[in-house]
């Protein structure tokens, strides 16, 4: 880089967290800019006595006012960096996760993977790319160019349409970027099921892809018990249940689009479609009914939606898992299995435990944990960057 690349100064004492290599920096650590980078461009951040702290990529607008891509003075960002990064990224997955388990996955899980702002998944032959961040933003067609190179896959979707762009102050923006044309109905295996997914109109990138390993999880808690499986969306959580030998599965969730999609999967695998039941209502009140009408069941999985983003909606999202986690701790029968998850990044997995725990408490009931769950291995958790921990999960047994 040259001297004429634009700096970001930070305050004095607030190269703590670039120190420890968190990958962001928050506008209230910044001192004043020198010079007058465009949005995305890559500038270069100093701690207040002018030492060299990383090349970042520069937000104006969001709260997170760059975004760390190295903390090397003598790497140049650009074409050749990003080739290294996404390459490591790749061949990890490719030690980790072998073509029997899924062709599915992560390939690049944005700051943990040393790419801030950007999320790769990899559908079959096709890829569905996520731009977060104005620094991503800033080397989209790059990136784009280097996946094709270094994947061989010609077909890239994108699906920006994320709420967290707002705050970086860029649209929602969805569509092809390369090749010519992405099928409705794409086929996905895990294991021996296999999903149906749509990536243009799915939830996410069309599927939860985190989920993979506990959904093969569950298939050994399932033979002959009656699963209630609450937020299903297309039926993850059903068909693994039911592959493992369920009697009944009930699946619930307010997507009646997802629960077609579940209703396919069960046909697209033979499974037998007269022991699962689907239902199109708001989880809360459907617990509440099952409750009244005495109804129980020997395994419950809870896998909501986001209910805290970030830390500042954590007490809210508390209630509300603690109602459903109540209410399922009634539901279940003795010896009855709880799969019980929170994908809120501003949960922490002892906060969450300790949610559980109180409803427990409340349902008056002795429940113990058996295993606790996070998501799988494609999407990894930089020691530096907590916050990509965002998935965990309990299985508790009822005494
Ligand atoms: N377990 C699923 C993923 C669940 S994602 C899998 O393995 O694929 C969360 C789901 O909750 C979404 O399908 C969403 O449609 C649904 N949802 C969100 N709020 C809901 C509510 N109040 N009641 C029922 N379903 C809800």
């Amino acid at each position: 880089m040259k001297a004429t690349t634009p700096a970001l100064i930070l305050k004095p004492g607030r190269e703590k967290s670039l120190a420890q290599r968190h990958p962001w920096i928050f506008s209230g650590a910044v001192d004043r800019l020198v010079g007058d980078p465009s949005a995305g461009e890559t500038v270069a951040v100093y701690s207040a006595g002018g030492e060299f702290l990383a090349w970042a990529g520069y937000s104006p607008v969001s709260q997170i006012r760059a975004r760390v891509w190295s903390f090397q003075r003598e790497v140049e960002i650009g074409p050749d960096f990003f080739r290294q990064r996404l390459k490591s990224a790749l061949e990890w997955r490719e030690k980790l996760i072998s073509p029997e388990e899924t062709n599915a996955m992560r390939l690049v899980h944005g700051e943990s993977d040393g790419l801030p702002g950007l999320v790769v998944d990899r559908y079959d032959d096709i890829l569905v790319v996520q731009i977060l961040s104005y620094g991503a933003e800033r080397w989209r067609e790059d990136l784009v160019n280097l996946l094709v190179d270094l994947t061989g896959v010609d077909t890239i979707f994108e699906r920006s349409d994320v709420d967290v762009r707002s705050l970086e102050g860029l649209p929602e923006r969805t569509g092809l970027l390369r090749g010519r044309s992405v099928p409705e109905r794409l086929i996905i295996y895990e294991e021996e099921i296999r999903y149906e997914v749509n990536v243009q109109t799915g939830q996410k990138t069309g599927f939860y892809l985190d989920q993979r390993r506990n959904r093969a999880r569950l298939k050994a808690y399932a033979e002959h018990r009656e699963v209630l499986n609450c937020f299903c969306y297309t039926g993850g959580f059903t068909l693994s249940a039911l592959a493992g030998g369920a009697s009944r599965v009930l699946s619930v969730d307010s997507s009646g689009e997802a629960l077609q999609i579940g209703q396919r999967n069960l046909t697209l695998n033979g499974l037998p479609e007269n022991r699962a039941e689907w239902f199109e209502g708001d989880v809360f009140q459907v617990l509440r009914k099952l409750r009244d009408q005495a109804r129980s069941f020997d395994l419950i999985v809870l896998d909501p939606p986001k209910f805290a983003p970030t830390i500042a909606q954590a007490e809210r999202a508390a209630r509300g898992y603690k109602d459903i986690n109540l209410l399922a701790c009634k539901l279940l029968r003795p010896g009855g299995v709880l799969f019980t998850f929170s994908c809120s990044g501003g949960i922490s997995p002892a906060l969450f435990q300790k949610i559980v725990a109180g409803a427990a408490v409340d349902a008056g009931v002795e429940m113990a944990v058996v295993e606790r769950l996070s998501q799988g291995p494609d999407h990894p958790v930089s020691l530096y960057f907590p916050e990509g921990e965002y998935l965990k999960g309990l299985v508790c047994v009822k005494q």
